[in-house]
């Protein structure tokens, strides 16, 4: 089997300690959630404007939500992939090792990913847009279901909105400023399955190669980044990551 990696990707790899993983939609495309930008992705069929921003909440929040529903629907049935595995088990190989991920669907956590950045929140969780009580799945889908025109609300009667960050609304802060740590102190960076087109997570693998890591991108197509990167590895990251996992235990073993 051809191998994936050079000889001066094996020895960067190898002597790296801190890993740092950048993903997007691309490593769920493979458990059957759509993308956004590909062209069978979300954003052909419905406008963001439409959908995903506080105002369209706050005017149409029936629609809103059902649409979040959803989604939460799919992405509750939804299981990780071969490549979210490989990530799992590639935390075990290095002294330190994060993901930062775009997604909004958990399926890190799920595989067992520890060490999980959510930069775009998570569409499980929910609250209130006036208290800010947080509700776990559970208590929300039933406050769903109960509720009359499928307008979700809080004891305090305020709103109960996804825990997703909408566009023109800012990053969670911590989760920033952790994923910027991470990324800066970083000799070996992945940037997995996005389009490194959504600001400020597309600064990321920018901020790893200024500071001296060894930038690998996992992606069936070029990107934006493709050019900054160190190495391209071209396919899916169901079908990579694997191959990547077995070739880096190989070599660790010997
Ligand atoms: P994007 O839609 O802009 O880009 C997806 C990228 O994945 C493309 O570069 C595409 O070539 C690549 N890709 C497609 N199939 C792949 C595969 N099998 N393996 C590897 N790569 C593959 O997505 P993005 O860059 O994550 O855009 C950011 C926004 O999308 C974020 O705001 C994020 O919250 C949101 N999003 C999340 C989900 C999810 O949670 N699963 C789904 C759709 C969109
Ligand atoms: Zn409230």
């Amino acid at each position: 089997m051809k191998e994936l990696l050079t000889s001066i990707a094996k020895e960067r790899i190898y002597s790296s300690r801190k890993v740092a993983i950048l993903t997007g939609a691309g490593i769920s495309a493979e458990s059957g959630i759509p993308t956004f930008r590909d062209k069978d992705g979300l954003w052909t069929k419905i406008s963001p404007e439409e959908m995903a921003n506080f105002d369209a909440f706050y005017k149409n929040t029936q629609i809103v939500s059902e649409w979040y529903q959803k989604r939460r629907e799919i992405i509750e049935h939804t299981l990780p992939n071969a490549g979210h595995f490989a990530l799992r088990e590639l935390e075990h190989l290095f002294p330190s090792f994060h993901i930062i991920t775009q997604n909004i669907d958990g399926l890190h956590q799920k595989a067992g990913s520890e060490k999980v950045i959510e930069l775009h929140g998570n569409i499980m969780r929910n609250y209130c847009i006036d208290c800010k009580k947080y509700y776990e799945l559970d208590e929300f889908e039933s406050i769903y279901e109960h509720t009359e025109n499928h307008i979700p609300k809080c004891n305090c009667g305020g709103l109960i909105r996804p825990d997703v960050v909408w566009f023109g609304e800012q990053l969670p802060r911590k989760a920033l400023e952790k994923a910027f740590q991470t990324a800066e102190e970083a000799d070996l960076f992945f940037t997995i399955g996005t389009s490194a087109y959504v600001r400020p997570a597309a600064d990321l693998p920018i901020i790893a190669l200024q500071n001296g890591a060894y930038v690998i991108e996992i992606n069936p197509s070029k990107t934006g980044l493709t050019n900054f990167t160190h190495l391209h590895l071209q396919g899916k990251s169901g079908e990579i990551l694997p191959k990547l996992l077995e070739e880096i235990s190989l070599n660790l073993k010997q």
